[in-house]
């Protein structure tokens, strides 16, 4: 596997100066408060707007549909400033990450027009609707049917795990507009769903923290309009693929617990631990060589290439590693985790220990990477 190396240029470190000053001057004013894992758990319409003032939401995509025509590499350092900050970006995350270059690449003009000004300027979130209660990894198993009625379709079924569903405005659902056929990866679409119509019951499943953002999503005879069809009917499966692999390999699959390894840095520093340092050293080697990785298939993204494979292998070693900094820090230092502690360390080690088990398996467990990983090396 050969991934480019990314050289940043003079301009995109300007931008990441410019990015770290305006969240340093929102933290300072109070506006957030430094989290782990704060791009699922840090929900926040108002910063999301902020955010979206500065043209920060949708910044690669087209003029036309109010984007900024950037490179994704201008992209990644914007999310990787947001993440290193704990900033709360959930609410605008999946629209910016997954949904607008789906509707790019399969969406109707349409869509684009109605959709894309409005995730822009921060007034329309996006949900992911593929978990069922029965089916996750085997995604092609999904029960959730929508039969064709005149002029649009009737959704009835259930997602599970649908994170931050509870404000999101819309869903991309995939469900069966065909019944089960020997192929069972075909007669899959996407709809996009609105989460006010009438039938959606969202209701709320708890983190071990008491937090809320998981939902179970029931559609009791929902009707969506044709025009809400994302793409080709059937398609769905491979349209979903494609979506995946914005997903993986971005920098949230290894900062995560970021606050908290910088936290414990500095606190090492402060008590001249050098023994504890040297261990936090290998912790940065690692982040490093990881975040290498991870910036190359951003690149080979940009350029339209097939990035599947070093994709999973970037998120699987990457959780493993977001995973791996809680579990070192408590063994170098003194700390309590707590989550309501005045002292940082106490709450980002706690949100990073309970958070944590969720990250090798949102967006693709690890087992099922390592088979697409083995697949992908067995076909050269
Ligand atoms: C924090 C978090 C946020 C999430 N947000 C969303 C969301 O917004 N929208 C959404 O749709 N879903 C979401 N999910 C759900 C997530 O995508 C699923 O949990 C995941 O795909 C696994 O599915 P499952 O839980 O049904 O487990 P299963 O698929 O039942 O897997 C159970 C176990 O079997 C193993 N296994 C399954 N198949 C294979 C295989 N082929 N080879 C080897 N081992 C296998 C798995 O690795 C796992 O250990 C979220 C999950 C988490 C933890």
């Amino acid at each position: 596997m050969k991934l480019p190396t990314v050289q940043f240029t003079k301009e995109q470190e300007r931008f990441r100066e410019e990015v770290r000053a305006f969240l340093q001057d929102e933290l300072s004013k109070g506006t957030f408060q430094t989290k782990c894992d704060s791009w699922l758990s840090g929900c926040d319409a108002n910063f999301s707007k902020l955010v979206a003032e500065k043209g920060w939401i949708g910044m690669t995509w087209p003029k036309k549909y109010g984007g900024g025509e950037r490179s994704s590499i201008d992209r990644y350092i914007l999310t990787e400033e947001f993440l290193a900050f704990g900033a709360p970006v959930a609410a605008h995350w999946f629209a910016d990450r997954q949904t607008g270059p789906l509707l790019l690449r399969f969406g109707t003009e349409e869509q684009r027009n109605f959709f894309l000004p409005k995730i822009v300027k921060g007034e329309c979130f996006f949900a992911i609707g593929l978990s069922e209660p029965n089916s996750g990894s085997d995604l092609a198993s999904v029960k959730t049917r929508a039969e064709k009625v005149e002029g649009g379709w009737v959704v009835n079924g259930a997602k599970t795990w649908s994170s931050n569903a509870q404000h999101a405005h819309y869903m991309v659902t995939l469900v069966r507009t065909e019944p089960v056929s020997e192929k069972k990866h075909s007669g899959l679409s996407q709809l996009i769903i609105d989460l006010n119509s009438e039938g959606v019951t969202i209701s709320p499943i708890r983190y071990l923290t008491g937090e809320h953002h998981f939902n179970d999503v029931f559609f009791d005879n929902v009707f969506v309009p044709d025009e809400m069809v994302v793409g080709t009917l059937g398609n769905g499966w491979a349209q979903g693929l494609a979506e995946l692999a914005y997903e993986r390999s971005g920098p949230e699959r290894i900062l995560s617990t970021f606050p908290l390894l910088n936290e414990a840095i500095e606190e090492l520093k402060r008590q001249h631990n050098l023994e504890g340092l040297a261990e936090a050293s290998k912790l940065v080697a690692e982040l490093w060589s990881l975040r290498n990785l991870s910036i190359g298939v951003a690149k080979v993204l940009e350029e339209g290439g097939e990035v599947m494979v070093p994709a999973a292998l970037v998120k699987s070693i990457g959780t493993k590693f977001e995973q791996k900094v809680p579990e070192v820090v408590r063994l170098l230092m003194d700390v309590y985790p707590q989550l309501q502690a005045e002292q940082k360390m106490n709450r980002f080690l706690a949100e990073s220990i309970l958070h944590a088990p969720g990250f090798t398996i949102r967006g693709g467990t690890s087992e099922v990477l390592y088979g697409i990983i083995a697949k992908g090396v067995i076909a050269g």
